[in-house]
């Protein structure tokens, strides 16, 4: 295996504190107190560290990043370390003098969450009441300072309807892009299934409405949407290959190469604290696990897609047909696709949500 590029992209979970409690939360259902959370000083090195390995980008996420209290502190180091910041924000808890603060820091960008259109929705998702209130008044201190913003929403049949008026809230709000990605079933997410699948005929017509929007907004919102890969003949290529692109730390200190890499109980994972960022990219097994191509089994190693998909995502793999090194089941070919399409049957359920856990 020739030796990896280096990454481009770095994604700091700073804590997994979050005043929101969304169903399809991405944090591992297993919470880091607040207590075992890198300091300061650590974070200012693995800054320092990711911009010598090569990483330009860097976004700083949580749980909610704004219930740091040294967030400014760790914009200011991140900028001297010479990387494009972002913030991945739900908005709640940013005050305007933080905002202003973050500014005055070198902030480069800011990516809002949004739960729903409506407040009723949207606080009924997050599990907190006021929170979309708060948000747009958050959204509008965001315009006057003048920061790029992105609005991020995750779809699931709850709100996959209202997708035409999100793309209007986010060109009401000022952004310069949209994010729509339909929700991604691990761990919370998967706890909630029934309540939040969409169906077939929803993600249809989001395609349709994302690829008429496209061309009518042309210039002035782009309009990036990862649809899910549920109804295709063939799986994505997750994170444009295993370790080849981009890594997660976690509030601990974790290093990841993908932010559900944990649902895979084969893998260790090397720890900041203990070893370096590059030694980590380069060394590290569970970095190399499903680098390349030499792990895959037989029927995608013999397959013309195996360097477009890269056999799909691991952590798929290993949710739905339990061996993360299997082909993904996604793919028409594999023997578990079936497993897929008894998911997509799953009756909606109108059950309360699982919320994601508080720290
Ligand atoms: S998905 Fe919701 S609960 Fe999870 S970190 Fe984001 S805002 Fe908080
Ligand atoms: S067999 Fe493997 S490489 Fe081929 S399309 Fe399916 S997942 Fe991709």
């Amino acid at each position: 295996m020739s030796r990896p590029q280096p990454p481009i992209a770095m994604l700091a979970e700073l804590t997994h504190v979050c005043p929101l409690a969304c169903p399809y939360c991405s944090n591992p259902m297993e919470l880091t107190k607040k207590s075992d959370e890198l300091d300061t000083a650590t974070w200012a090195r693995v800054f320092a560290q990711a911009a010598d390995l090569g990483v330009l980008q860097l976004h700083l996420s949580g749980g909610e990043p704004a219930a740091r209290r040294d967030l400014v502190e760790l914009v200011k180091a991140a900028r001297d370390a010479g990387l494009y910041t972002n913030l991945i924000t739900s908005g709640v808890g940013l005050t305007e003098a933080k905002l202003t603060a973050l500014d005055a820091a070198g902030l480069d960008h800011v990516q809002l969450s949004v739960q729903g259109i409506t407040a009723a929705l949207a606080d009924r998702i997050g599990g907190y009441k006021g929170g979309f209130e708060r948000k747009m008044h958050v959204a509008e201190r965001i315009a006057e300072i003048g920061f790029p913003l992105t609005l991020n929403a995750v779809m699931h049949r709850h709100n996959l309807d209202d997708l035409p008026a999100t793309i209007a809230l986010a060109q009401r709000l000022g952004a310069r892009r949209i994010e729509v990605a339909c929700v991604q079933f691990h761990g919370w997410a998967e706890a909630n299934r029934g309540q939040l699948q969409p169906t077939a005929d929803q993600v249809h017509a989001a395609k349709a409405t994302v690829e008429a929007e496209r061309e009518r907004l042309k210039g002035a919102l782009v309009i990036d949407f990862v649809a899910p890969d549920w109804f295709s003949d063939f799986p994505k290529a997750c994170m444009g290959g295993w370790g080849s692109t981009g890594l997660n730390i976690t509030p601990a200190g974790d290093v990841l190469p993908c932010h559900a890499a944990e649902s895979i109980p084969s893998l260790e994972f090397a720890n900041i604290t203990q070893a370096s960022l590059s030694d980590i990219w380069y060394d590290d097994a569970a970095f190399n696990a499903f680098r390349g191509t030499d792990w895959m089994p037989p029927l995608c190693q013999s397959c013309d897609r195996r360097d477009i998909d890269f056999g799909g995502c691991r952590c798929q793999a290993m949710a739905i047909a339990g061996d993360a090194k299997a082909t993904d089941p996604i793919c028409r070919k594999s023997p578990d696709r079936a497993k897929v399409d008894a998911l997509l049957n799953v009756a909606p359920s109108e059950a309360p949500f699982v919320y994601r856990g508080r720290v």
